[in-house]
Order: C-alpha cells, then sequence, then structure tokens
C-alpha cells in the first residue's frame, strides 16, 4: 500500500515535471531555430539610460534583451531565456546578436560620449571565441571600444579566476571596459575588486529599495562606494524608483543610478527621446548632501 502511494506520487510528480520540461523543450527548439536559422530576428533590444547623480544627465545605456516569440503574447524575459540558451549552448550565438545589434543602435545615438553597457554571460566566457565576437561587432558597427562596457556578474568567478582574468585582459587590449553587475548579491570577495579590471561596480537594487528606512542598506552602499572610488572605480546604483532613493545614493556617493526614475528599458526607436528628454530636463535644485 504504501509502495502504491509512493508510486502514485512518483507518477504524478513525474507527469508535472514532464509539462515543465516540455515547455522548456519547446523554448529551447524555438530559440535555436530563431538564433540560428533566423539570425535572431524575433530577439529585441531595449535600452535603459544610466545618469550621472550630480546632473542627472546620462552617461551611458544599459542594452536589455527580450524575445517576441511567435504565438506568445508579450515579451518573454530574459531572466527565463538566458538560462536556457546558456544550457543549450546558445548562449554564444545569443549573446553576438546582442552585442552587434546593440552596438549598431549605439552608433545612431547622438551624444558620442554615451556608453554602452551589455550584459555577458558566464557561459560565454567559457566557450571560446569571446574576444573574436567582441571584436567583430566594434570592428563591424565602428563604435569605439571605449565606449563599450560588459557587465558580468560575480557568477562568472566560479569558472575559475584564472580564465576569467585572462579573458577579461583580452578584452581590455580592445579597449573596452567592465563593470561588476549584482554586486553583494552573489559570491562577493572584496579581492575581485582588487584583482579584476573593472571600471565600475553596479550596487544591487537589493540595497538600494530600502535604503531611506534602513540604515545598514545606507551604511553598505556607502562602504561600497567609498572603497570602490578608492580602489579607482565609480559606482552605479541599480533600481532607482524614487526621489528619496536616488538622494540617498547622492548621499551615500555613489556617481551613477539606473532605475526606473529615469526610465525604464525602452525599445530603440524611443532611446533617443528619452536621452533627449533627461538631456534637456530642468536641473534640479542641488540637495544638501547630508555632511554629518
Ligand atoms: P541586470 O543586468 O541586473 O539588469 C537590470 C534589471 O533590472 C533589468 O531587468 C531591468 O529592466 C531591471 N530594472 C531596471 N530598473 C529597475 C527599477 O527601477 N526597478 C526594478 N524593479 N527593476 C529595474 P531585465 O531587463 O528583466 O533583465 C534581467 C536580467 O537578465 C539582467 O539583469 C541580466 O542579468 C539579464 N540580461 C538581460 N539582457 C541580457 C543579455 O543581453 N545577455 C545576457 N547574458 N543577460 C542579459
Ligand atoms: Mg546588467
Ligand atoms: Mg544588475
Ligand atoms: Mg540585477
Amino acid at each position: 500500500r504504501a509502495k502504491a502511494d509512493g508510486r502514485g506520487r512518483h507518477c504524478f510528480f513525474d507527469r508535472s515535471m514532464d509539462a515543465a520540461a516540455r515547455e522548456r523543450r519547446a523554448m529551447e527548439l524555438d530559440l535555436r531555430r530563431m538564433l540560428l536559422e533566423q539570425d535572431g530576428r524575433d530577439l529585441e533590444i531595449h535600452f535603459q539610460p544610466i545618469v550621472e547623480v550630480a546632473t542627472r544627465r546620462p552617461t551611458a545605456c544599459e542594452a536589455l534583451v527580450r524575445w517576441r516569440r511567435p504565438g506568445q503574447e508579450g515579451l518573454v524575459s530574459p531572466a527565463v531565456f538566458v538560462p536556457i540558451a546558456e544550457e543549450a549552448n546558445l548562449i554564444m550565438a545569443l549573446g553576438e546578436r546582442v552585442l552587434r545589434r546593440a552596438c549598431r543602435e549605439a552608433m545612431r545615438w547622438p551624444d558620442p560620449t554615451l556608453r554602452l553597457a551589455v550584459n555577458l554571460s558566464p557561459a560565454q566566457f567559457r566557450a571560446p571565441g569571446l574576444t573574436q565576437a567582441v571584436h567583430a561587432a566594434l570592428a563591424e558597427t565602428g563604435l569605439a571600444p571605449h565606449r563599450l562596457e560588459l557587465e558580468v556578474t560575480e557568477g562568472v568567478m566560479l569558472l575559475g579566476t584564472d580564465l576569467v582574468f585572462a579573458t577579461m585582459h583580452e578584452l581590455r587590449a580592445l579597449g573596452v571596459r567592465f563593470a561588476l553587475d549584482d554586486f553583494g548579491t552573489g559570491y562577493s570577495s572584496l579581492s575581485y575588486l582588487r584583482s579584476f579590471p573593472f571600471e565600475r561596480v553596479k550596487i544591487d537594487r537589493d540595497f538600494v529599495r530600502d535604503i531611506e528606512a534602513r540604515p545598514d542598506d545606507a551604511a553598505i552602499v556607502r562602504a561600497v562606494a567609498s572603497l570602490s572610488t578608492e580602489l579607482g572605480m565609480a559606482t552605479i546604483a541599480e533600481g532607482v524608483e524614487t526621489e528619496g532613493q536616488f538622494r540617498s545614493l547622492a548621499a551615500a556617493r555613489c556617481q551613477e543610478a539606473q532605475g526606473y526614475l529615469f526610465g525604464a528599458p525602452v525599445p530603440g526607436e524611443e532611446i533617443v527621446a528619452l536621452l533627449q528628454r533627461l538631456d534637456t530636463a530642468p536641473e534640479p535644485a542641488p540637495e544638501p548632501v547630508g555632511g554629518d
């Protein structure tokens, strides 16, 4: 009897697993066809501005990929399909297309000093040819290498620091820069900040969300900003949604900010107008920065 129960449960569990596994498999097949046979035609790249805290003027835009999957409503989030692309060995194909298209878009922005931030998945470090792919995207589009900022998370270090170190330096030799994304949420080790060539540290939204109410979060942000500055890096605060958060980040001496307060990610056709709006917005009255 116990055995039958066990088997029953087992069966039920398997069936529900099957549904999830089937959906995942279907997604993988669609993704593979779209990337390999259709040159990534259903990918959409959205861009989100990053502003300088002191002036609120845009300094960069981050490219964020979405997938308009045929027969489905809306856009599939990268949080859903990037992991599938990673496991299905499609991440290089995805990454190359995002990179090339994002660089091409950035070439149309009126301000040639704006940086373009592009996310790299750890799996792209593991596969051969990353440096070559970045070089090709820059050469094809004409984007100045120093305008490209590659965002990697701490998770990349699980691949082994030697590999990451070598690859980062190869890419640095092309002239591209690096930002450490989602700082504070992963396997944060201060030695990464010391040993790897990061230009910027992006403080995860986790520390920004409640920064006004939680003195501990404010202290962490302050400490990360100060440490980064002393190590020659700048900090970008992620997920800034309110003026209150923004004021706290300014007080903590973050140099740049990104979030819905300045604009959500928008399609390429809309980013130029958004950038112009940010650039012509009246300068806010300077906030007294806490001198206590
Ligand atoms: P991320 O690189 O940390 O990107 C920031 C995420 O926060 C984006 O989600 C963005 O839309 C969202 N965000 C921005 N401002 C706010 C805000 O004020 N409030 C809130 N609640 N959220 C905000 P998105 O676009 O869904 O991307 C999720 C993640 O997917 C990214 O996190 C990145 O890790 C990954 N991703 C996106 N595009 C690519 C890509 O082209 N390649 C790779 N490998 N990964 C990508
Ligand atoms: Mg990012
Ligand atoms: Mg991030
Ligand atoms: Mg994040």
